[in-house]
């Protein structure tokens, strides 16, 4: 599995296509807001002969939905998001001019990720991890054999995700980390939605939101 990043937007959000050698592709939160990130994004596809099969969303805050209608559009895939974040997607117009985004082009969902079940990037699986708190329908996609997970903004390099924005909730935050990314092999490497990779294990030792371990 390849995993290709871009840094889109004036929030630094972090853009990724997975693809293996079928050239099958998934984008997953198209941050690509001008003219020049969305033909940064469409040459990276046209110059590795891509065949963009679906759009997937971690969560729907702004930063990570700027693009996705211009997905949408030049290549005709669906929009996959967690049912509970529909809410958080129909906001975004309301919260993009907070932001001094005066463009963004709303879209929606046309499918709910079913947080049991799997995603297939050609040959390759990505299965499903549900991680709310920093978002309530914040999903991660993990996949096993190359120990990659993407991880939208749950979890950063020595940081995490924030909890102040509607439907976040810290302790519920705290307990996906603890349950659904610290149970991963310590080598994979995680993929956030800002800033640097980083790898399970590092967090583990060293993020100091994560240090206690859970009370409950
Ligand atoms: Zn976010
Ligand atoms: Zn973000």
């Amino acid at each position: 599995m390849v995993v290709k990043s871009f840094t889109f937007n004036p929030l630094q959000e972090n853009t990724y296509i997975l693809h293996d050698e079928t050239k099958s592709c998934v984008i997953v939160d198209p941050g690509c807001y001008e003219k020049d990130e969305k033909e940064t994004l469409a040459a990276y596809i046209a110059a590795n002969s891509l065949q963009v099969k679906a759009l997937l969303n971690t969560h729907c805050h702004i930063d990570h939905v700027l693009g996705n209608s211009f997905v949408k559009e030049k290549y005709k895939v669906a929009l996959h998001i967690h049912q509970r974040e529909e809410a958080v997607l129909r906001a975004a117009k309301v919260i993009a001019p907070h932001y001094g985004i005066y463009h963004y082009e709303e879209n929606e969902a046309d499918d709910f990720i079913d947080e049991n079940g799997t995603i297939a990037v050609g040959n390759q699986v990505l299965s499903i991890l549900f991680v709310p708190g920093h978002s309530p329908g914040h999903v991660a996609f993990y996949h096993a054999e190359s120990k990659t997970l993407i991880a939208g903004d749950v979890l950063f390099y020595n940081s995490i995700g924030r909890t102040d924005l509607p439907g976040g909730n810290y302790d519920t935050l705290i307990e996906s980390i603890h349950q659904k990314l610290f149970t991963l092999p310590d080598d994979v490497t995680v993929y956030p939605g800002h800033g640097p990779e980083t790898t399970i294990g590092f967090e583990k030792q060293t993020n100091p939101f994560c240090a206690l371990p859970l009370n409950k």
